[in-house]
């Protein structure tokens, strides 16, 4: 896209702790549709610099759910790039001077204290209720050998970051103006595993990467200040950030993945949603529609209006009949063949196994079901009765007890009626159907077509009728029609 802004670089930078989070396509949303309304680059860096929270399987989940949802990078782990490797583990080697480099200059220096001598400080400084909380400086100014005379010396140092005493704590974000963030504490740098914090390797990457717009979670404004320090210390210049509002359930609570299930973004593609609803949904959060412009709106769309001044600062409510319905919405707009193909492909990756000639059923019901349907999911449960064969279709009780006195007749005249129509299609059948029951046998078509709809799908409630017949063809109606007859 042309556009009147410098080409900006922009990425999503997940930690690969588990599976992948909704507010990570969220954070992607905003970050890709920027850097396409300039016309500049987006990238996907993976954080996983915490070795004790690492999940092996997580960055792929990462790589599959963003694809799955339409958002691709332009350069990252697994599609490579001029400033790669996009992989923080990979990359240890380019942290280490800039840790020297800090010490040398006396922004950062070493500290030797064992995780009880800190867990011990937390719990005097809660029990004291001092106002000062944090790292104490003990480790300051001294010498291994000094360090060493004094007890909770552990052999491998960290290095910490000497936080001054006039550290800026406001800066500029593009969505919330100006912003103020606590004071921050002597933030650890370099782990004694030899990793980088977060805090190091972002600011190194990003500035690395020619980052030149940090588009992340409200979470991080508190730690801002530390990274701002260190772009300063460095001598580097900061990218422009701005903090997008955490998602949040209905009561306002933070989403997490303990309490609800649509935290995982995977839990999104199992239930059936269809990405394009979903980023949709996700557009949505991040500001209503002006008036008279539709919430149904390709990324496209989405991308040419972007503007950080319209973003909310208000947690969006992440409002599940909203979705529902988006999804809906979405699922009624594909062609029916897209929908068919859709709904097979669904099945068999997420719900069951199907034969050819069962796909040729799901996919033959997509007519049937696109004006009811909310979620692919939903489609299997409404299609039992066409995937059963016709010997082990089971007629449900309260089914069964909605067959009335007319039932005997109604069956034995739409058998015939059925055994001789040229057009098995369901205008014709509901046509010849309605002729001979309710024109013909003078019934109300309530009464005449639910002991038809028992009998083909054994149930009291079931998707539209003719369309079912359509879908089974006439051998099985007639063998399903004339099993119901004769159980009477
Ligand atoms: N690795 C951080 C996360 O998982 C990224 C934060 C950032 O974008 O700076 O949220």
């Amino acid at each position: 896209m042309t556009s009147d802004l410098a080409p900006a670089r922009l990425r999503v930078a997940p930690s690969p702790t588990g599976d992948p989070h909704v507010g990570t396509a969220y954070m992607s949303l905003f970050n890709l549709a920027y850097a396409r309304r300039t016309g500049g680059a987006f990238v996907l860096r993976i954080e996983d610099t915490d070795r004790a929270r690492y999940k092996a399987d997580s960055e792929a989940q990462v790589t599959q759910t963003l694809r799955w949802l339409g958002l691709p990078w332009d350069e990252g782990p697994d599609v490579g790039g001029p400033y790669g490797p996009y992989r923080q583990s990979e990359r240890l080697d380019t942290y280490k001077p800039f840790v020297d480099r800090l010490v040398e200059d006396g922004h950062a220096y070493h500290c030797w204290c064992t995780p009880e001598r800190l867990a011990e400080l937390r719990k005097e400084q809660e029990r004291s209720k001092n106002p000062v909380t944090g790292y104490d400086r003990l480790c300051y100014g001294m010498t291994r050998e000094q360090r060493a005379q004094l007890p909770g010396f552990s052999e491998n140092p960290v290095v910490r970051m000497l936080v001054p005493d006039d550290v800026p704590l406001q800066f500029d974000d593009l969505i919330r103006g100006t912003v103020s963030a606590p004071r921050p504490d002597d933030q650890v740098l370099l782990k004694t595993d030899g990793f980088p914090t977060y805090h190091l390797a972002v600011v190194v990457d990003d500035h690395l990467m020619g980052i030149t717009h940090v588009v992340r979670g409200e979470e991080w404004i508190s730690s801002t200040p530390k990274h701002l320090l260190l772009y300063r210390w460095l001598g580097w210049d900061a990218p422009a950030f701005a903090h997008m509002p955490l998602l949040r359930n209905p009561d306002r609570s933070k989403i997490s993945k303990r309490r609800n299930p649509a935290a995982r973004l995977l839990w999104f593609v199992e239930q059936g949603y269809l990405p394009e609803a979903l980023r949709n949904f996700l557009q949505l959060l991040a500001y209503p529609p002006a008036d008279g412009e539709s919430e149904v709106a390709s990324f496209e769309e989405f991308v040419a209006g972007f503007e950080w001044s319209k973003v909310n600062t208000v947690g969006p409510i992440f409002d599940i009949d909203k979705l529902n319905w988006l999804n809906g919405t979405y699922i009624r707009n594909l062609s029916v063949a897209e929908l068919g193909d859709r709904l097979v492909e669904f099945v068999r990756e997420h719900q069951r196994p199907l034969t050819d000639a069962e796909a040729a059923v799901v996919r033959g019901s997509a007519a049937m079901l696109q004006p009811r349907l909310v979620l692919l999911s939903d489609a299997l449960d409404q299609l039992t009765f066409a995937l059963t064969p016709d010997a082990d279709l089971v007629v449900e009780d309260d089914a069964r007890a909605q067959l009335t006195d007319a039932a005997p007749h109604v069956l034995d005249t739409a058998i015939g009626t059925l055994e001789s129509l040229g057009d098995f299609s369901h205008e014709g059948i509901d046509e010849a159907l309605r002729m001979a029951l309710v024109t013909g046998l003078g019934l109300k078509p309530r009464v005449a077509f639910a002991a038809l709809r028992v009998g083909i799908t054994g149930r009291r409630v079931s998707p539209p009728l003719f369309e079912s017949m359509e879908l089974l063809g006439r051998d099985s109606v007639l063998a399903r029609l004339r099993a119901l007859r004769a159980s009477l």
